[in-house]
């Protein structure tokens, strides 16, 4: 169900670095944003999977880690107030009379007169448990991602897994959960070596339980679970649960863009230089989800991809509005639009 319609400028589809930089460019020509990802943070795959990997190819920093790069494009989006909807995944693109409304599996429904399409190789979806009858709990007792932290106070919940997501969770949870099982098939995390210091400690105090093992069955009723049985070397053992949480990883699948009636080309959105204008007049799509010859999926090719949007879609939002070539070293108007004083 629908619970807010925003109206805004531009809707961008994907909070990557390509997506993040759209909001500078389409904020040099006076275009507010707001941004979607169905990832919980920005940076798409620099943050997602190789937050400290270092990138050598941004033209003017010799050395940057993916998260570091993210955390610059973010700074420098500042000055134009874009709203950011983390945790959720656009479903719909709908046509309006003058623009488009993007509709998210949150309820979250946006109008706009340009949508933005910078949803990389696609959105990153939760790799799903193998165990029967998983369907049925999802969205009720079985989670992917927490929304609101509060919608887990007093439950017991069940964590599985041993990465990052897994930890993160088991410590921000701990202190409001009912009870806090976390379940993992070995005794060795891959979680940041801080995270699992502390995940030990709570485990010492008896304020977290640490099963090493894997769940094998779901029990429960009608979506709600009431326990998960998971085989330990000791033998099974039936674990109390009303929430459980998996974090298996995610894959990247391009899922709802791929029904919008855009021209693709091999699963990417074909567009032309000039616009990086989808087959639908409003309609952009740069960085790695678009495709034209030449094409090189480069972070660096969809920040000029970006810019030159960003002139196109200008054209969308102020029909017969003339728009200046300027820079942002000499001219006073951008310089204030960045808040230079
Ligand atoms: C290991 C690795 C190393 C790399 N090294 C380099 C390098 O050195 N130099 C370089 O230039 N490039 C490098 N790349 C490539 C670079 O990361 C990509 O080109 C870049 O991330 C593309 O940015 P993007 O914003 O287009 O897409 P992405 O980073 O893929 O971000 C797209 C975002 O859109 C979201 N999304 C998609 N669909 C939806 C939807 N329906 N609803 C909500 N959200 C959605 C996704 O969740 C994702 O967060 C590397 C890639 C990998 C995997």
């Amino acid at each position: 169900m629908t619970e807010n319609i925003i109206k805004t400028d531009a809707v961008i589809i994907g909070a990557g670095p390509v997506g993040i930089f759209a909001v500078f460019e389409l904020g040099l020509v006076d275009i507010k944003c707001h941004v979607i990802d169905i990832l919980d943070r920005a940076g798409g795959q620099c943050t997602e999977l190789y937050p400290e990997k270092p990138i050598y190819d941004i033209p003017g920093l010799a050395i940057v880690t993916g998260q570091e790069l993210t955390d610059k494009l973010m700074e420098q989006i500042k000055p134009f107030g874009a709203e950011f909807h983390f945790s959720q995944r656009v479903e719909t693109l709908e046509r309006l009379d003058g623009g488009f409304r993007v509709t998210t599996d949150a309820g979250t429904a946006i109008e706009a007169k340009v949508v933005v399409i910078a949803a990389g190789g696609g959105s990153f979806t939760p790799k799903r448990p193998p165990l029967e009858g998983i369907e049925a709990y999802e969205g009720k007792s079985v989670f992917y991602s927490v929304r609101k932290m509060d919608t887990m106070r007093g439950r017991d919940v069940v964590i599985v897994g041993g990465g990052d997501s897994a930890l993160d969770w088991t410590l921000n949870l701990a202190p409001i959960a009912k009870s806090l099982t976390l379940v993992h098939r070995r005794d060795e995390f891959r979680a940041a070596p801080h995270s699992v210091e502390k995940m030990r400690k709570l485990v010492a105090e008896a304020s977290v339980r640490l099963l090493i093992g894997q769940v094998t069955t779901l029990e429960g009723e009608a979506g709600q679970l009431s326990s998960l049985v998971v085989k330990t070397a000791g033998g099974p053992e039936r674990v109390p649960c009303n929430a459980m949480l998996p974090f298996f990883g995610l894959t990247m699948k391009l899922g709802p863009v791929a029904d919008w009636g855009l021209n693709l080309h091999e699963n990417l959105i074909h567009v032309d230089t000039e616009r990086f204008e989808s087959s639908e007049k409003g309609i952009f799509a740069i960085g790695d989800i678009n495709w034209y010859p030449g094409k090189l999926k480069l972070i660096l090719s969809g920040f000029h991809e970006a810019a030159l949007m960003a002139q196109a879609a200008h054209k969308v939002v102020y029909p017969g509005k003339k728009l200046l070539f300027q820079y942002t070293t000499s001219s006073s108007s951008l310089q204030k639009k960045l808040g230079v004083k």
